[in-house]
């Protein structure tokens, strides 16, 4: 670093201090001659005790078709993690790189910090400074923190609206936001569609440079941008990071071979991972990333974190023999009720099933991409009674096993957070799930999307009386979950946006839940 991006950073650092706001760093243009770098923004995740994962993407306009190639092959970075927003006291510097190999995002493992604390990092590098961001170490393990703050995030189709959920969000200034899958979507809309408020302004992707395109072009976004910059993230996959409706080694599609869609699943997982906040990790049997992963927030909260997705048995019951897609299905087919077939791969069924078994904390909060309730949908005879594949009413044995795992453990108040059905949703999960005299072994809170459409309304609450288990719905809000977490109390808030259309949108509470300690029914506050 020269002496004159020495004195732009100390410029810049009133501003970085003074508001996460990138768009105000822009004053200063770059000594390479490139647009500002960090216009993609910062974020932190995989929060720890003694550390968080900071990062960055670097990045020139315009973003499509891929810019990689116009940045250097290596870019020199320098990174601070400070006490105090502006930088006063700072305790940790370091150095790394920006890879095109990698897509020029950058992950730093930070160690070594003080736990159950607030942080602030940002990076400087061709003669610019970064947005700041605010990071925050998870409590100590054995700690007993007071309360938790919890904002849970998924299904945020770019085309269709702006992120003002994802503002609201950050306004609120959580502890953690949790992305339950749907970060990006595939595809496209074609132009003329009713409802499409701005394009992806490219093809559906199906390679790497494709899905680099489009988590460039969320992380252009102001307001997710905002969100990253003012809590840690938790992220997990749904199907959209990769092809819609997938189930593990099969596409939707027909006649693809599992060899190419596995070359496209990895190339897709590859970009997810380049462009959320996610550590290191391993690289599981298939050759792939296994990213299910678990927090500990002090004795307060365990949350186990599942990849809904990647290990998944194909889609009950499709008339083809290798491909399927989500579908209505008579509960009839004998798929449902294998139980050969999985949702979550046997070994993370294990897995979770250990995490459980070993949890000591007040409260188990499973995050998770998919609607675990059952919905029957009545057919005209009672063996003409339908489910929707695509989620665990595709996987009941799975899902027997999951509810079965849970009550055994002992694990205590269990709680489901759950994505992908772009509708609030608030269900009890009995240990045969339809059957309301059966124990009650958990709670499930279903977000709606930030943008994406929701189902119908009418639709479904029609089928109501039918699955007393559903103790509330609503498809016709956007918005996101905002959870208050205490040893003795669960508050949950359905918070809905009033137009995605608008850019400004507000926010208004439409429902909310408390659960108490003990007890996992649900009471409307
Ligand atoms: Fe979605
Ligand atoms: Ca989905």
């Amino acid at each position: 670093m020269n002496s004159s991006s020495i004195g732009r950073r100390q410029a810049l650092r009133l501003l970085a201090g003074a508001a996460a706001a990138p768009w105000l760093l822009r004053h200063g243009r770059a000594l390479a001659g490139l647009d500002y770098p960090f216009a993609l923004g910062i974020a932190s995740g995989d929060p720890a005790p003694d550390g968080f994962v900071i990062w960055t993407r670097l990045a020139q306009l315009p973003l499509y078709p891929g810019n990689e190639q116009r940045l250097p092959e290596r870019i020199a970075l320098n990174w601070e993690v400070a006490e105090d927003a502006s930088f006063r006291r700072v305790v940790q510097r370091g150095q790394t790189s920006s890879l095109r190999l990698r897509g020029h995002a950058v992950h730093v493992e930070l160690r070594g910090l003080q736990p159950g604390r607030d942080y602030w990092y940002r990076f400087i590098g061709l003669g610019e400074i970064s947005p700041v961001g605010r990071g925050l170490t998870l409590p100590a393990l054995g700690a007993t923190p007071d309360s938790l703050h919890l904002a849970v995030a998924s299904c945020a189709h770019w085309e269709r609206g702006y992120f003002s959920a994802y503002r609201h969000m950050a306004e609120e200034r959580p502890d953690l936001t949790l992305f339950l899958g749907d970060y990006i979507y595939e595809y496209s809309l074609t132009a003329g569609t009713p409802g499409l408020v701005r394009p992806y302004g490219a093809p559906e992707a199906t390679e790497l440079a494709g899905y680099r395109y489009r988590y460039a072009l969320h992380h252009s976004d102001p307001d997710l941008q905002a969100l990253h910059a003012a809590a840690p993230c938790i992220a997990t996959w749904d199907d959209h990071e990769v092809q819609d409706d997938y189930s593990g080694e099969t596409s939707k599609l027909p006649g693809v071979d599992p060899a190419a869609f596995n070359r496209r699943r990895a190339a897709a997982y590859q970009a997810f991972l380049e462009n959320l906040p996610v550590r290191r990790v391993p690289i599981g049997a298939n050759g792939l990333p296994q990213i299910y992963r678990q927090f500990q927030y002090g004795n307060l909260a365990s949350l186990p974190l599942l990849d809904g997705r990647q290990y998944r048995s194909r889609q009950p019951c499709y008339a083809a023999p290798d491909f399927g897609k989500g579908h209505l299905e008579k509960a009839a087919c004998q798929d449902l009720a294998d139980p050969q077939r999985t949702l979550l791969g046997f070994q993370q069924e294990r897995w979770l099933d250990q995490q459980l078994r070993n949890s000591e904390a007040r409260w188990n909060l499973i995050a998770q991409d998919l609607l675990v309730a059952p919905l029957r949908i009545p057919g005209p005879g009672h063996a003409e009674d339908r489910y929707w594949t695509d989620n665990w009413d595709g996987f009941q044995a799975g899902r027997m096993r999951l509810l079965k795992g849970l009550h055994d453990s002992r694990a205590a108040n269990p709680v489901i957070l759950s994505g992908d059905y772009h509708s609030f949703w608030a269900n009890h999960l009995h240990l045969e799930p339809e059957n309301p005299d059966s124990p009650l072994v958990a709670a499930e809170f279903v977000g709606t999307s930030i943008t994406s459409n929701g189902p119908s309304y009418e639709a479904v609450q029609a089928l109501l009386p039918n699955n007393p288990q559903i103790r509330f719905y609503d498809s016709r809000p956007r918005g996101y979950l905002s959870l208050q977490l205490r040893l003795q109390q669960l508050d949950v808030q359905m918070q809905a946006i009033s137009d995605r259309a608008d850019p400004k949108a507000s926010v208004s509470t439409l429902k909310r839940f408390t659960l108490e300690n003990g007890d996992s029914t649900l009471h409307d506050a």
